[in-house]
């Protein structure tokens, strides 16, 4: 394999119904900054039925192409379908950096295309950047239950591949007006070849108000003492229209559901406000929201790790502090 004839940074643009993936999108704004270092373009791709029309959106987004593959056996997702796609568009055009999302579809058709082209996959990760000289994509994880960061090099294969979680990278702001190339292939393959068929998609209707998609939060920890003393976090988000989350601890202890968890193995959020109260900061918490764009910390340890991803911190006891903030709240 010759790493040279491998250029360029792609992302799988990831549709339901027609709707692009919202991880998608942050993904092109990711790709956009490593595609400058590495001075490529940076392509989308994008496979389904009737999906043409979304080219345009995914230009406005920061890519320079877009590859479409527009077909009616490609209308739902399914792994045989979508990766001959994909490995029809990587085996011809040769991308040297493939990303997507971390999600169900992204994550199957990855780990699908990775075996397939016997290359390397980094799953599940939280942060990327490009060794320039070296031209190799520096993806990294939590690893060691969460102990370290792990940063993952595919040295001898390409394209590197990696599957990156929503809700961490940063979307572009659209610009409408930016131009872009649309390449259009086609894949050969007839229904009748097909080993799967989709009889029906149920949506899942159980599905908690998220709080990936909440604009502030307020996440109590395991310093807020007891389940009592934990209403305090209830009363200060019901004052102030805010959703709650909590630390693994938090929902461990049974004070609030497994969908309320923040954090690595719970959700990653990105609000405008997040306090948090009696958080200590563990790397585990600290990957699923700091991205969050004002974070303000209540903590009675001055050397909490949590101050230091903080935009305001107040040192003190939350039970004092938190009251406080209601009553003050209250008047506004
Ligand atoms: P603690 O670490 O016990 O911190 C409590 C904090 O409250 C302390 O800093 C203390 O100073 C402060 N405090 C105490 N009393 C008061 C008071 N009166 N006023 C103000 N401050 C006070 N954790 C997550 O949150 N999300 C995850 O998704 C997650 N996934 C994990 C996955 C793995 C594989 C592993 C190994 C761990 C994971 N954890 C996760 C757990 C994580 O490592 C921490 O144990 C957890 O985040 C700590 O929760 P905490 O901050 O509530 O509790």
């Amino acid at each position: 394999m010759n790493l040279d004839d491998y250029r360029g940074v792609w992302v799988f643009i990831e549709q339901n119904d027609c709707k692009i993936e919202g991880v998608s999108l942050e993904l092109l704004g990711e790709g956009r900054k490593l595609a400058d270092k590495l001075q490529v373009p940076l392509a989308g791709f994008l496979l389904g039925h009737k999906v043409k029309p979304l080219a345009s959106h995914v230009i406005s987004y920061g890519a320079d192409e877009v590859y479409v593959i527009d077909q009616p056996i490609l209308k739902d997702y399914r792994t045989e379908s979508y990766m001959q796609g994909v490995m029809l568009l990587a085996r011809q055009y040769k991308p040297e950096i493939i990303l997507y999302g971390a999600t169900p579809n992204g994550k199957d058709l990855a780990s699908a295309v990775a075996t397939d082209l016997s290359t390397g996959l980094t799953a599940d990760t939280t942060m990327l950047d490009v060794d320039v000289s070296n031209r190799l994509l520096e993806a990294s994880r939590p690893a060691f239950g969460g102990n370290i960061m792990a940063t993952i090099l595919c040295k001898k294969h390409r394209p590197q591949m990696a599957t990156v979680r929503p809700k961490v990278m940063k979307a572009l702001d659209p610009d409408t007006g930016r131009l872009g190339r649309i390449i259009e292939e086609k894949i050969d393959l007839i229904e009748e070849d097909m080993r799967t068929k989709v009889l029906q998609i149920v949506n899942d209707v159980t599905k908690k108000a998220s709080l990936a998609e909440a604009h502030v939060i307020v996440c109590g920890g395991k310093g807020m003492g007891d389940l009592q003393n934990f209403q305090l976090v209830h009363e200060l988000a019901e004052t102030i229209g805010a959703s709650v989350g909590g630390t693994r601890d938090v929902v461990e202890a049974g004070w609030l559901p497994h969908e309320q968890q923040v954090g690595q193995t719970g959700e990653t959020v990105t609000p405008k406000i997040y306090f948090a109260i009696g958080i200590s900061g563990a790397i585990q918490h600290i990957v699923g929201m700091k991205n969050s764009e004002f974070i303000i910390a209540i903590n009675k340890d001055p050397n909490a790790p949590i101050f230091d991803v903080a935009t305001y911190g107040i040192v003190g006891d939350a039970m004092e502090i938190v009251p406080k903030l209601i009553d003050q709240f209250k008047q506004v």
